[in-house]
């Protein structure tokens, strides 16, 4: 049987993902139709991007699941037009495209790499950063990406502390669940990572309160979602010396507007939500995989519930 496979996400993306997504559902051994128009009522599968057009899936009547391209699905997971089961991105890509990002910023806050860069005034200043193992991390999200970083930062000799909301085991770190952990967590947060889905529970986790319960001098990275940092608080914390420095990828409203006042922070760097992208070959080869299992009867991998909200 040949399935029509939906593809509803920015037209640039087609560009991108038809050839990957052709190719791997041919490995999979499916039999599809894949278009970016197609009449509703015929699909059996979407393969969706939030900020794509597509918003009312009423007319999908057949339709079977919709598989996200992000990892985060705020934008879609309280969609109430949306009655089938809702699948996440979890992509080696994205996967290893966060740890390079997470790793590389904390170096550079670690080592104080921008005394060096813009020190350079002809004062001869031998001070030693400390080692790894001096250097505390908490990761607020022990998920996919919150471990794999976790991995990547005890490999190199940061103790690090993860928190989640369910309580965990995890090799090599410490681990904190539940509101009732979160201020031991941020206790240890010499650097603080926030890699949190966004949802009700999680907005504004670092607020006045909870940034005062970190070390004073720590640094905050945001590759996570905006909304989980109370802006004002955040930017009060920076001008008081509570928060060296805090690293965002993430913001309320995306593009950041010009006139925001984290682009003229002396102790704010913006990267433009470019942490970690869905790579189309490694992404092609899940979503294929997850239409796969569901036309052989297994469970999708990967799927959001809509009660928790990721
Ligand atoms: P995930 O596997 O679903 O992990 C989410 C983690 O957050 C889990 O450990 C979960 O706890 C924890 N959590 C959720 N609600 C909580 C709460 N109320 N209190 C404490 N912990 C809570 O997600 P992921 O794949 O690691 O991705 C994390 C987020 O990264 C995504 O949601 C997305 O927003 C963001 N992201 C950003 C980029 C970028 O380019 N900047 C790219 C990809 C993803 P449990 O383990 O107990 O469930």
């Amino acid at each position: 049987m040949t399935l029509n496979i939906l593809f509803a996400a920015r037209p640039e993306r087609w560009q991108q993902y038809r050839a990957p997504l052709e190719s791997a559902l041919a490995a999979e051994g499916l039999d599809v139709n894949l278009g970016t128009d197609l009449p509703p009522e015929t699909v059996d599968y979407i393969v969706y991007a939030p900020n794509g057009p597509l918003r009312d899936f009423t007319p999908y009547t057949r339709a079977r699941a919709v598989l996200s391209l992000w990892a985060g699905v705020e934008t879609i997971v309280g969609n109430p037009t949306l009655k089938i089961p809702l699948t996440r991105m979890v992509d080696h890509g994205l996967t290893q495209g966060m740890t390079e990002w997470v790793v590389g910023h904390s170096l550079r806050h670690h080592l104080g790499i921008d005394s060096h860069i813009h020190g350079q005034n002809g004062t001869w200043n031998p001070i030693s950063p400390p080692l790894a193992e001096d250097r505390r991390i908490t990761i607020l999200g022990l998920g996919t990406l919150g471990q794999a970083c976790a991995a990547a930062l005890t490999r190199i000799g940061f103790p690090v502390t993860g928190w989640s909301r369910t309580p965990k085991i995890v090799e090599g770190i410490t681990c904190r669940a539940g509101p009732e952990g979160l201020r031991a967590a941020l206790a240890t947060a010499d650097i603080c990572i926030l890699l949190l889905p966004d949802t009700p529970a999680t907005e504004n986790i670092l607020n006045t309160e909870t940034i005062g319960w970190m070390p004073r001098g720590a640094f905050v990275m945001n590759p996570g979602r905006g909304p989980l940092i109370d802006d004002t608080a955040l930017l009060s914390a920076l001008d008081t010396g509570q928060i060296a420095h805090a690293t965002l990828d993430v913001f309320r409203i995306e593009p950041l507007p010009a006139d925001h006042p984290y682009w003229a922070h002396p102790n704010v760097t913006v990267t433009p939500h470019i942490a970690a992208e869905t790579r189309a070959d490694t992404a092609a080869q899940v979503v294929a995989e997850n239409i796969r299992r569901s036309e052989a009867g297994q469970p999708l991998r990967y799927l959001v519930d809509p009660e928790r909200g990721y």
